[in-house]
């Protein structure tokens, strides 16, 4: 918050009038696994670019057909991981494979057997940093930040579990597991036939002529 202050006073008055496990993802707890983005309508977003602006029947169908191309596309990669053999989704492989190789760089001091904990120096770059890491196995903890907010092991703590001889691949978080990621997609979609097919509806359609007019009142107001 401090760094804040002097690049802007005013960001810096809202974000304080904000309570910091709302907007920050180092006081979170974790909750949002590295997702920079501010809410769940971005990853909808993502997928339905495009389905904007248009009459609500062509939104419906739009977004009902991307949903179903994303889906495929999620099954596909998902039977290629099975194929290939690998533990986790591509997102935590990549991170893991990653991290996985900056750790032979560090150099651990054991701490307390009983807490599984450890110093860790990182040994890199000097233009890239050097520090000294606090490693807890036992309360899954890094001081670090990184095993807590991906759920994923950072360097630090693949070498710390290595000093313990147990193995780093058995730290990563069951959801990033394959099997979790095909049942997120195992959903199937039923193609929808022509409208004249439908069953009648059970409701009664109602228009909101004030509601429009407004809608129409501020679409002028923006051209203009
Ligand atoms: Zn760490």
């Amino acid at each position: 918050m401090e760094a804040i202050k002097p690049k802007n006073i005013l960001v810096h008055r809202y974000l304080a009038g904000i309570e910091k496990e709302k907007w920050s993802l180092a006081h979170d707890g974790g909750w949002r696994r590295g997702v920079m983005t501010t809410n769940m309508s971005e990853c909808l977003n993502s997928v339905l670019k495009g389905a904007r602006r248009l009459p609500i029947s062509a939104i419906l169908h739009l977004t009902l057909l991307r949903c179903v191309q994303y889906f495929i596309a999620c099954v596909s990669t998902g039977g290629r991981m099975v194929q290939e053999n690998q533990l986790w989704s591509d997102y935590a492989c990549r991170k893991y494979d990653k991290w996985a190789r900056k750790s032979t760089e560090h150099r651990v001091a054991k701490f307390d057997v009983r807490e599984q904990s450890a110093s860790v120096a990182t040994v890199g770059r000097p233009s890239r940093g050097q520090h000294m890491q606090v490693v807890k196995l036992s309360t899954m903890d890094c001081s670090c930040g990184k095993w807590t907010i991906f759920g994923i092991q950072c360097s630090h703590v693949i070498c710390t579990a290595k000093w313990y001889s147990l193995d780093p691949t058995t730290l990563v978080q069951p959801w990033y597991n394959i099997s979790e990621y095909l049942a997120t997609y195992e959903g199937r979609f039923q193609p929808l036939a022509d409208e004249r097919y439908w069953d009648p509806p059970t409701f009664e359609l109602h228009h909101n002529p004030v509601r429009r007019e407004k809608e129409e009142l501020v679409e002028i107001e923006q051209l203009d």
